[in-house]
C-alpha cells in the first residue's frame, strides 16, 4: 500500500508524459518533410513561387490544426526582399590550353551563388589568393585581370597582420573588388588546408551593397580548381601555404580558360511572406500573454531547372515540426492559458529577414511576448542542444528538467546572444531558446539534406521535447525572465 502511494505520483507523471508524447508523431513529421522536400518545391527559395506554395502549405496546415489568422492577411505577413533565381540554359567548363574542354557537373564541381550575376563569356583565370585590395595588403597589386576572371578564397585569412582588420569578405564585397580590378567573373574556392575543405555549397548569402547583375559568381570544387592550375607550377594546396606562411600575397596567371554561361532573374524587390497563425489561451488573463514558435521554411532553392536543393533538415525538419506542434495542441485538447504564435519565417538564408520582420511588425506588444522558441536544423545528428540557455537560462532549465524525465537526449552545450531566427527577438530582450540537433550540418545546403539522411527517432524526440516545453510555459507557471546579454 504505502508503495503503491509512493508509486502512483510517478506513474500518473509517466502516463501523462506517454499520452502528450503521442501526439508527436515520427510518420506525419516525415510526411510533412517528404512534402516539403519535394520537387514541387524546388528547395523553398524565398520570394519564388515555390515558396509561396510551401507557405499555403503551411497555412493550410495552420488551419487545420485550428490556428487563427494572425498575419495581417490571413495568415500572411508580407515583406519584401531582394530575389534571385538561376535560370535554365546554364553551363560551366574548363577550358585546357591544349583547347580541349572539360564540362563541369552543376551540384558537385560547381554551385552558384545564389546571387550570382549573368554572363556568357570564356575568360583566362588568374588566381588572386584572398580577394583582398586595401593599402595594407593587397592580392591585385601588380595582376592583369581585365577582362578574365578572378579565382579567389571564399573566406577571408585565419590569421592577420599587424593593426590590420580585414573587410567582412562576403562574396558581394569580393565581387565588387574584382569587378573593380576589371575581372568579368569570379570564381570562390574553399580552403585546401581545412581538415575537412568544405565542399560547394548554395547559400543566398550576399552582404551589402549594390547588385552586378552582370557579373557571375561561382564557387567551385577543389578538383576543378587544380584543374584551373594545371600547367603552372602550383596546386591549391600549395598556394595557400605559400601564403599563409609568408602572410603575403601571391597571385598566378593560369594557363586555363573557363566558360561560363548563365542567366539569372533578379528582382530588387520581390513579395515574401510569413505564416504566421494563433493558438488563443484559454485562461481569462493569461490569454494576453504570448509565446512565439517558430522555424523558417525557406531554403536556398534550386539552380538551373537541374537540381534544387531540399533542405530536408535544414529547415523541413523545423518547418514540419511547428506544425506537428501545432496539430498536437488541438489533438491533445491541450488547455494553454497563455496563447501562443504559430510562425513558420521566411528569408532566413538570406539573413533573418522574415525573423527580424516579425520582430519588428509583432501583431501584440513586445511586452506581452513572454517566450520565443525557435526550431532550425532539428532532424539530423546525435543529441538535442538548446541554444541561448545563457541568456535564457529558465527556459533552458525548464526544457532540461523535461529532457531528464524523458529522453535524456540533452546535452549541457548551449550559448548566449540568440542565434539565427532567435536573435532578433532576443535582441529585444524577448527570452529565447533555441532548439537544434548536435553535429546537424554534415549535409548542409547539399543536395544529400534529403529525408532519407534524417535521424527519425531524434528528430521526433527533439520535436516532442519542444511541444512539452511550450506546453508548460503555456500552462502559466513560467515567469518571464531578464534577458542576460
Ligand atoms: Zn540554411
Amino acid at each position: 500500500m504505502k508503495k503503491l502511494y509512493l508509486l502512483l505520483p510517478i506513474l500518473m507523471v509517466q502516463s501523462i508524459f506517454a499520452q502528450t508524447a503521442n501526439l508527436i508523431r515520427e510518420e506525419s513529421l516525415m510526411k510533412r518533410v517528404e512534402f516539403l522536400t519535394s520537387p514541387k518545391l524546388q528547395g523553398r527559395l524565398a520570394g519564388s513561387e515555390y515558396y509561396n506554395a510551401a507557405a499555403s502549405y503551411g497555412a493550410e496546415e495552420f488551419g487545420k490544426a485550428g490556428l487563427k489568422p494572425f498575419g495581417g492577411e490571413k495568415y500572411f505577413q508580407y515583406l519584401n526582399i531582394e530575389y534571385n533565381q538561376i535560370l535554365p540554359g546554364e553551363e560551366f567548363s574548363v577550358i585546357r590550353a591544349d583547347g580541349s574542354e572539360k564540362k563541369c557537373e552543376i551540384g558537385k564541381d560547381y554551385i552558384y551563388r545564389g546571387f550570382s550575376g549573368s554572363g556568357n563569356i570564356t575568360a583566362p583565370v588568374v588566381f588572386c589568393g584572398y580577394g583582398i585590395s586595401d593599402s595594407l595588403y593587397d592580392d591585385y597589386k601588380s595582376v592583369d585581370l581585365n577582362g578574365k576572371i578572378a579565382m579567389v578564397f571564399k573566406y577571408q585569412p585565419k590569421w592577420n597582420i599587424e593593426k590590420h582588420v580585414w573587410q567582412n569578405g562576403n562574396p558581394r564585397e569580393k565581387a565588387r573588388i574584382a569587378f573593380q580590378h576589371g575581372a568579368v567573373g569570379i570564381l570562390y574556392v574553399s580552403f585546401p588546408n581545412d581538415d575537412k575543405p568544405q565542399l560547394p555549397i548554395a547559400s543566398v548569402i550576399s552582404g551589402s551593397g549594390e547588385q552586378n547583375i552582370n557579373f557571375p559568381e561561382l564557387h567551385i570544387d577543389l578538383p576543378i580548381a587544380d584543374e584551373i592550375l594545371n600547367g603552372t607550377e602550383f596546386t591549391l594546396k600549395n598556394l595557400q601555404t605559400k601564403i599563409d606562411s609568408t602572410k603575403n600575397p601571391f597571385s598566378v596567371s593560369t594557363k586555363n580558360k573557363v566558360k561560363i554561361k548563365v542567366e539569372t532573374d533578379y528582382a530588387k524587390e520581390k513579395k515574401t511572406m510569413n505564416v504566421v497563425g494563433l493558438l488563443e489561451g484559454k485562461d481569462d488573463k493569461l490569454k494576453n500573454e504570448y509565446i512565439i514558435i517558430g522555424a523558417h521554411l525557406d531554403h536556398v532553392g534550386g539552380q538551373g531547372g537541374k537540381v534544387y536543393f531540399p533542405g530536408a533538415n535544414d529547415n523541413a525538419s523545423g518547418s514540419a515540426a511547428v506544425m506537428e506542434i501545432a496539430h498536437a495542441f488541438a489533438e491533445g485538447k491541450i488547455e494553454n492559458k497563455r496563447s501562443i504564435i504559430f510562425v513558420l519565417f521566411t528569408c532566413e538564408e538570406q539573413g533573418l529577414y522574415g525573423a527580424k520582420y516579425l520582430a519588428n511588425h509583432l501583431p501584440v506588444k513586445q511586452e506581452q511576448v513572454v517566450a520565443m522558441m525557435n526550431m532550425d536544423c532539428v532532424g539530423f545528428g546525435d543529441s538535442i542542444q538548446i541554444g541561448n540557455g545563457k541568456s535564457a537560462p529558465q527556459l533552458w532549465q525548464i526544457a532540461k528538467q523535461i529532457d531528464v524525465n524523458n529522453d535524456k537526449m540533452m546535452i549541457e552545450t548551449t550559448w548566449n546572444g540568440g542565434g539565427a531566427d532567435a536573435a532578433p527577438f532576443h535582441d529585444k530582450g524577448i527570452p529565447a531558446i533555441y532548439f537544434v540537433t548536435k553535429n546537424s550540418y554534415e549535409h548542409l545546403h547539399e543536395l544529400t539534406d534529403k529525408p532519407e539522411t534524417l535521424n527519425k527517432s531524434l528528430y521526433q524526440q527533439i520535436t516532442k521535447l519542444a511541444f512539452l516545453t511550450v506546453k508548460e510555459i503555456a500552462e502559466g507557471k513560467y515567469q518571464k525572465e531578464n534577458v542576460l546579454k
